[in-house]
């Protein structure tokens, strides 16, 4: 079997993508994915439902530096529908201006207004019906009723209501900023939307589309500059598949893991560790930006915690003081926060299950970076988040923690308070303790972006062109989390899938 189209990776714009070329009857699409291909017998609990993450199964296994030597866990999807099928289901769009800054750096076609109407394809909101949304996608978003809400959440709402901030009906109108219930990915109160059921599942039955599950793609083979198709192991044995165009959509860790492996990177570092050069592209690891977070985190009174609920419901979107990039912030109540796979929290709070007010920074200037220890395909790459090391990171996250203690020791949220965990007043009052907090609590938001990042001719860092081609390498493309020039005020999978259906129809044009 020749194929025309061999797309590595079924996550969340791998599958986007799947579904939307093998439209086009002429091509033949293979579609790999590392890890298993549940069917609706097997799939299991953690990611059927969408109460709270998955990270047990169906996961990588990474760990990531977070900031000054502490090494955190570092949770990938690896399964038929990626990390769509392992998220809190928060479905949140990115502000105009995050999009808007992606064109004016050079890359043509990926403004607001470019990229608005695949955010309308992607999704059937059932909320809304109007000029920002769709209605017939594969994406189903709901917010939560007020019905649905914990008591709890309600109280964060009237918290966040009492102190002054506007009680927002739709997170996704980007005039709209406050406190109000979250658009999620979600089937109904509890089930969750992967884009293994939305996307691949009507594609699959398609004759153009041939599904390879529990497939490890090792490299892209390159013959004469042109990726020509990749080496990967299944069923005990290593074999190479050729196409015509070659897909990385393997996500912001494994797609720069996956082209240094292949000789595309920084010459240099390439060269040290005996991998011979392809194409010396400087900036494939480079550029690594997620989501800090930490919060103000308590135990709550008896009966409070319900685990039957999902544990996010209600978010408060804000800007940081002095910033001109709107909703830079947000805050979430959780419901509950179980911290069997967070052991340094536990030990620090002497509790298991918490509650609280998460704090997450969505416009970070600290940058990290991916690179690899060896040439040994089996060795994990090295990921340095490199959290707070920007000062103007530890300057917004101040802010946020102390809003987050004024509002979890605010009189509608009193009555569900047994004690706060760790931070106090005396903490809020004195920065060099506050820091030493921010330094040993700061957490990824697991929505790391960047590592093979789109940028312009001329631009040194850039990995792919603003049509997703690998710069140096004919044949060669990333669709995926890692193509962003930096990373929207808003949780990542919405635009990874956006991503996804744009390069659909930017490849079939090619
Ligand atoms: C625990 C968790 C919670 C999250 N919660 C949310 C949320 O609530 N809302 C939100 O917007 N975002 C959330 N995110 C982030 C969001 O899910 C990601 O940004 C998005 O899924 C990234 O899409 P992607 O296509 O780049 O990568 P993925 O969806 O991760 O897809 C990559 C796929 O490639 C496969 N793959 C990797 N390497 C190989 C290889 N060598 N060979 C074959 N296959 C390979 C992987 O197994 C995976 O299936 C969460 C992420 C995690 C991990």
């Amino acid at each position: 079997m020749r194929y025309t189209d061999i797309i590595v990776g079924c996550g969340s714009a791998g599958a986007a993508l799947t579904m939307r070329l093998s439209e086009d009857p002429a091509r033949q699409v293979l579609v790999i994915e590392a890890g298993p291909d549940f069917t609706d017998e097997t799939v299991p609990d953690n990611i059927y439902y969408g109460r709270e993450m998955s990270f047990a199964d169906s996961d990588w296994g990474y760990r990531a530096e977070a900031t000054d030597g502490r090494r955190i866990r570092f949770p990938r999807g690896k399964l038929i529908g990626g990390s769509s099928a392992v998220g809190a289901t928060i479905g949140l769009r990115g502000m105009p201006h995050d999009y808007d800054e992606w064109e004016a750096a050079g890359n043509k076609g990926w403004g607001w207004a470019d990229v608005l109407p695949y955010f309308r394809k992607l999704e059937t909101d059932r909320d809304f019906t109007n000029e920002l949304h769709g209605n017939d996608g594969p994406v189903p978003i709901r917010r939560f009723p007020e019905a649905e809400l914990s008591s709890l959440q309600r109280g964060f709402v009237e918290a966040c209501v009492a102190h002054g901030f506007d009680r927002v009906a739709d997170h996704n109108d980007p005039a709209a900023s406050g406190v109000g219930s979250i658009p999620s990915t979600r089937l109904d109160a509890t089930r969750r939307f992967t884009t293994a059921a939305g996307y691949l599942e009507p594609a699959r039955r398609r004759p153009n589309v041939t599904v390879w599950a529990d497939t490890l793609v090792r490299r892209v083979v390159i013959e004469s500059g042109r990726a020509s198709g990749i080496e990967l192991q299944r069923a005990g044995g290593t074999e190479v598949v050729h196409g015509d165009r070659i897909v990385l959509a393997t996500g912001t860790v494994s797609t720069p893991f996956l082209l240094l492996h292949s000789g595309i990177g920084p010459a240099e570092e390439l060269r040290r560790i005996g991998i011979d050069v392809i194409a010396d592209l400087p900036g494939v690891g480079d550029n690594l930006v997620d989501h800090p977070r930490t919060g103000a985190f308590m135990v709550s009174r008896p009966g409070v915690l319900d685990r039957s609920l999902p544990f996010l419901q209600s978010i408060l979107r804000t800007t940081s003081s002095g910033s001109q990039e709107r909703n830079d912030m947000q805050y979430y109540m959780i419901n509950y926060f179980d911290l069997k796979y967070f052991p340094e929290l536990q030990m620090l709070s002497g509790a298991s299950v918490i509650g609280g007010v998460m704090v997450c920074a969505q416009r970070p200037k600290s940058r990290g970076r991916l690179s690899l220890a060896s040439a040994d395909p089996d060795e994990r790459p090295v990921i340095d988040l490199n959290f707070l090391s920007d000062p103007r990171d530890l300057v917004t996250m101040r802010e946020g923690v102390r809003l987050a203690w004024e509002l979890l020791n605010s009189a509608p949220l009193g009555p569900y308070l047994e004690r706060p965990l760790i931070v106090n007043d005396t903490m809020m009052a004195d920065e060099e303790m506050l820091d030493v907090y921010l330094h040993s609590s700061i957490d990824s938001t697991y929505h790391p972006v960047g590592t093979a990042r789109m940028g312009p001719d001329g631009d040194p860092g850039a990995v792919v062109d603003s049509d997703c081609a690998v710069r140096g390498v004919e044949g060669l493309y990333v669709c995926d989390a890692s193509i962003m020039p930096n990373i929207p005020s808003a949780n990542t999978n919405l635009t990874s899938i956006m991503i996804g259906e744009k390069v659909a129809d930017q490849l079939k044009g090619l």
